[in-house]
């Protein structure tokens, strides 16, 4: 490691406090390096993190995508008794309904991959879905999956808590300086430059979200992470009636939405959100007029009782996404000492302490915490047009 304590000088850089900076800072620390976070917004988790709606499974089919979230489920659950903070935590699993035999075959058919890396996950019958969702529509009903170690966590919450932790174990953060250039000699990253100073490291961390292809021009690299536009809501609090976050995965009407999820946070709060069938590129933050209408009406056929729901506000926010669909977490091999913890669609924030816990083992030991092998097929010099086999959004 480097020891180079001088006053700008740090070990590593990390360009972005968000989902995924935010735990890497915190793990990095841990590991005893001296870690500086720069962010052009004001404080801790203000670009696509505070967009989440906060959903954290390790349902996914993809075998490096279910690593990452169990470790991530591990340290969002046990955080209260390690350190004392709530971070929003409601273990009440995700919950797939299912209407159609397309997706009843689909689901069935990744329970083995999803088993065999150690994820908590069953078919269950009509019966048990009414259950755990109280008033579900259950015409052709025809069962769902269910895993319950998954939850939900409070976003702005664990931003807070990565932030906090982190500075007590020693690291520093500079809020409202962005990067506008990163400084390389012969090969080498030295640091990045901001509008105020220049810092110094030999390590620097692209973890810049939605602007992360921005961060890889300016080392002459580029990254296929694009910005794609998704809009969530959420309700006034109500009494607590069903635990687990809920997938719809039939399209909607209109041909103009695919899935949609939801879930009642901590707080009693619905939130949820939806997947246009046509992706919206691009950074316009303005919501728009059809997300209330198409998604309220897709909440009432699924829950009739929830038509008395009151809408407290809507947001737009940046899903960072890849050619793929899957993320980025690599280093550059054009730029020695330049890492990438990109590309994180619409997972970042249940990704976020996996991939933080991975990329400090990575960059301080050389290895990631999972198998190296699964840790490789997240890979920046990979195929993107290949067809991978996350199947679950
Ligand atoms: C509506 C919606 C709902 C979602 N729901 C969920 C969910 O339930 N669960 C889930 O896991 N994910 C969800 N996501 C996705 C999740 O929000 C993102 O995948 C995640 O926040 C991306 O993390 P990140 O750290 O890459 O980016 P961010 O959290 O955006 O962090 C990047 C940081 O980099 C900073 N930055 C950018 N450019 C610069 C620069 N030049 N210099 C310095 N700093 C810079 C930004 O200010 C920002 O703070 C949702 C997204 C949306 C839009």
């Amino acid at each position: 490691m480097m020891a180079d304590t001088r006053g700008k000088t740090y070990d590593a850089i990390i360009i972005g406090a968000g989902s995924v900076g935010l735990p890497t800072a915190y793990f990095l620390t841990l590991e005893g390096w001296r870690v500086l976070v720069v962010d052009g917004e004001s404080s801790p988790g203000q670009g696509q993190n505070k967009a989440a709606i906060g959903g954290v499974r390790a349902t996914h089919s993809d075998p490096a995508k279910i690593m990452l979230c169990l470790q991530s489920i591990e340290i969002f659950a046990g955080w209260k008794e390690k350190h004392g903070d709530d971070l929003g935590w409601v273990p009440g699993g995700y919950c797939y309904p299912v209407y159609r035999g397309e997706d009843e075959e689909l689901l069935k058919g990744i329970l083995p991959i999803q088993k065999s890396y150690g994820l908590d996950i069953d078919w269950v019958g009509p019966e048990r879905i009414a259950e755990l969702i109280p008033g579900i529509n259950e015409l052709d009903l025809r069962g769902g999956t269910y895993s319950p170690g998954d939850g939900q966590v409070s976003p702005l919450k664990a931003a807070a808590e990565f932030w906090k932790q982190s500075r007590e174990g020693g690291c520093e953060y500079r809020f409202g300086e962005p990067v506008t250039g990163l400084l390389v000699e012969g090969g080498r990253i030295r640091g990045v430059r901001t509008p105020k100073d220049v810092y110094h490291a030999e390590v620097v961390v692209n973890a810049a979200g939605s602007a992360a292809r921005e961060i890889g021009k300016m080392a002459g690299i580029d990254i296929p992470v694009v910005p794609d536009s998704h809009e969530a809501g959420i309700s006034a609090p109500m009494e607590r009636f069903f635990d687990p976050l809920i997938v719809d995965m039939r399209p909607g009407p209109k041909r103009k939405t695919k899935n949609f999820y939801f879930g009642q946070n901590d707080r009693g709060q619905v939130i949820f959100c939806y997947s246009p069938i046509e992706p919206i590129i691009g950074t316009n933050r303005s919501c728009t007029s059809e997300f209330m209408p198409i998604i309220a009406r897709r909440l009432i056929d699924l829950i009739p009782r929830l038509k008395n729901m009151l809408i407290r506000r809507v947001w737009r926010g940046l899903y960072p996404m890849t050619p793929d669909g899957i993320i980025i977490l690599d280093r550059v091999r054009e730029v020695d000492g330049l890492y990438l913890e990109v590309g994180m669609c619409g997972q970042g924030f249940m990704l976020g302490p996996g991939v933080g816990f991975n990329m400090a083992r990575f960059i301080a030991c050389g290895e990631p915490a999972i198998d190296p092998e699964i840790f490789s097929t997240l890979g920046f010099y990979r195929d993107f047009d290949e067809q991978r086999a996350e199947v679950l959004e």
